[in-house]
């Protein structure tokens, strides 16, 4: 059998490496309009900083493709699905038995008169251009207080960067780690100097800006509200696309011999372990194998010093504890529903989170008294 497999994001490298582990010896190829395959999440931390290069957030080191006999083609894009294969864009027609459309999102930019000229970071390329832009003294706009907006605030006051934050919700992410963590989030940038507003942007035309009805002038405006799915190949090949590819829960399309995964694909929360499982489930698919078992969504997000976790369904909680303090170094929030743990978030508590994922995922019942007592220890709750 012959797999091909557009795009090299997490999604797409994934799903070569599950294919592989789980024994496929056919014919592999990802091809991949990028420099070479690297990693998204660092584009807004440590790469943006400048504390990594390219190299460095590369997925996989450039030997694994060999050893794993996956034939990679970096800068190289695919242009069309065709029956039997896909064509790239030298007119060549690449054969394939099946394909999987890993193809990933570009940054969302809202209908706002100039936001063409606004940063948004999505590539490499994109963050050279804001890391560029993030010069001491710079007069900088975030539009988004959500994950990739205050990860970006965060970093450019770090960078000596005068830094304004707005957003028209008075708490963001309060949907993802419940609100009273997200209003302790969100107070962290006046913490640290950063000035927040409660408004939409208006208009970014000309050398100004028009926020909450004033002009002002800043050096440079980035925008992080949202991620669109790159969806123009499955769209032009006819596939039922809604919000991103429609895909089954093998990951496959409305066409049988093309599945998708990752940001491209609609099933999923749009975070980056989410598209590494979706690449599992798409080998299994592929293989016949059984699907991996399903597990609470999870993602982390750096900010301010501050390593935050959230995992499974915040806003499906009934209520809230909270076990430790706001004022502690390390403190979770638990979100409950008919005395099962639904979600959890946590500041600098990664086995808070871990133990909250075992719990959604066993159903493990537990005492709300207890659970926010720190005294208690996680383990003995985990016993049930
Ligand atoms: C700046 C930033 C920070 C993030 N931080 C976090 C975080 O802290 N925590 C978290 O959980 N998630 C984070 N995410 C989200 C996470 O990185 C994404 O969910 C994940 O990268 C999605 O992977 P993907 O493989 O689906 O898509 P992508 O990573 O977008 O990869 C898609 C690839 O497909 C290629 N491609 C597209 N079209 C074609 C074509 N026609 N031919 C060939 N190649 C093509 C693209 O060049 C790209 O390389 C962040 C995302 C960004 C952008």
């Amino acid at each position: 059998m012959r797999v091909v497999i557009v795009g090299g994001g997490i999604a797409g490298v994934s799903t070569a490496a599950a294919l592989r582990a789980g024994g496929f010896d056919g014919d592999l190829t990802l091809v991949d309009a990028g420099e070479f395959p690297y990693d998204r999440p660092p584009l807004s931390k440590d790469y943006l900083t400048g504390a990594k290069d390219l190299e460095q957030i590369a997925l996989r080191p450039p030997q694994w493709y060999d050893k794993q006999s996956i034939r990679l083609l970096n800068r190289v894009r695919v242009t069309a699905l065709r029956s039997g294969g896909v064509e790239l864009q030298d007119g060549t027609l690449l054969p394939a038995d099946r394909v999987v459309l890993a193809t990933g999102g570009g940054a969302a930019r809202p209908p706002i008169p100039g936001c063409e000229r606004a940063h948004v970071l999505r590539t490499a390329e994109d963050a050279d251009r804001l890391r560029a832009a993030l010069r001491p003294g710079a007069r900088v706009l975030v539009v988004g207080g959500g994950l990739i907006g205050a990860e970006v605030a965060s970093n450019a006051v770090d960078l000596g960067c005068e830094v304004v934050l707005t957003d028209p919700v008075a708490t963001p992410l309060a949907a993802a780690v419940g609100v009273e963590l997200a209003a302790w989030l969100h107070r962290q940038h006046t913490t640290r100097g950063i000035s927040t507003v409660q408004a939409g942007v208006e208009s970014l035309d000309g050398a100004e800006t028009a926020l909450a009805g004033v002009r002002r002038v800043f050096d440079a405006v980035v925008l992080g509200v949202g991620m669109v799915p790159e969806t123009a190949l499955a769209e032009a090949a006819g596939l039922k696309v809604d919000r991103g590819i429609v895909v089954d829960g093998g990951q496959v399309t409305s066409n049988p011999a093309i599945l998708a995964v990752g940001d491209s694909a609609r099933s999923r929360d749009g975070h980056w372990e989410a598209a590494q499982h979706d690449g599992a489930r798409a080998a299994a698919t592929i293989l016949g194998a059984p699907p991996p078992m399903p597990t609470a969504p999870w993602f982390w997000t750096d900010r301010h010093g501050h390593h935050v976790e959230a995992v499974g369904h915040m806003a499906a909680a009934g209520r809230t504890v909270v076990r430790g303090s706001f004022d502690d170094p390390a403190f979770s929030v638990f979100g409950l529903c008919d005395g099962l743990v639904v979600a959890a978030a946590a500041v600098d508590d990664s086995n808070a989170v871990r133990a909250a994922r075992r719990m959604i995922d066993r159903r493990i019942p537990v005492d709300p008294a207890r659970l926010s007592d720190p005294s208690v220890s996680l383990r003995s709750l985990l016993r049930g």
